[in-house]
């Protein structure tokens, strides 16, 4: 069988949304559209680890961005960022084309677009940055000089956004 050789690194939870904080699932298990979406594409898809849940219970309350902006989440997402960087290098000394790194739009570690902060009054609104886990993985990014697309895949929306870096 011949290959595709298009390759896509996905969130942890576009592919299984019971690994999210309680009460932000937005389906029952993967996001359907994402998956057709690839399908369609013929891509392959590399998943990353989740980060909140290397050092979070999975019943966990959602939080902002400043909640997860410390060292234990900055740590985590080094290793996890590593780790990619690894797969990505891996790929493409192989020829593969990465078609893109795909975040979860508004989550405070995995929004590669979007994320949420906590305004004046404590309420959590979405602004445009990244959460943690993009932060550090564009800084990995940047330090290798490897040139990937960034995407948000708005799960409600049901379509990517692209980052513009
Ligand atoms: S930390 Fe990332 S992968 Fe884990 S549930 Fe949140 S958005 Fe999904």
């Amino acid at each position: 069988m011949e290959r595709s050789k298009k390759i896509i690194f996905a969130t942890h939870c576009l592919l299984n949304q019971n690994a999210r904080a309680q009460t932000v699932a937005k389906c029952p298990g993967a996001v359907k559209e994402f998956l057709a979406f690839c399908l369609v594409n013929n891509y392959g898809i590399v998943p990353i680890d989740c980060p909140q849940l290397m050092f979070e219970p999975l019943r966990r309350k959602p939080q902002t961005k400043e909640y997860y902006d410390n060292l234990i989440t900055r740590k985590v997402s080094r290793e996890v960022a590593q780790k990619v960087i690894k797969q990505i290098k891996l790929y493409q000394k192989n020829k593969y084309r990465i078609e893109g790194v795909y975040g979860v739009e508004g989550s405070p570690t995995c929004g590669a677009v979007r994320t949420h902060i906590r305004n004046q009054q404590g309420k959590p609104i979405s602004v445009k940055a990244p959460g943690i886990f993009f932060e550090e993985l564009e800084k990995a990014l940047r330090r290798q000089r490897l040139k990937v697309k960034i995407y948000d895949w708005d799960i409600q929306a049901k379509k990517r956004i692209l980052k513009n870096v």
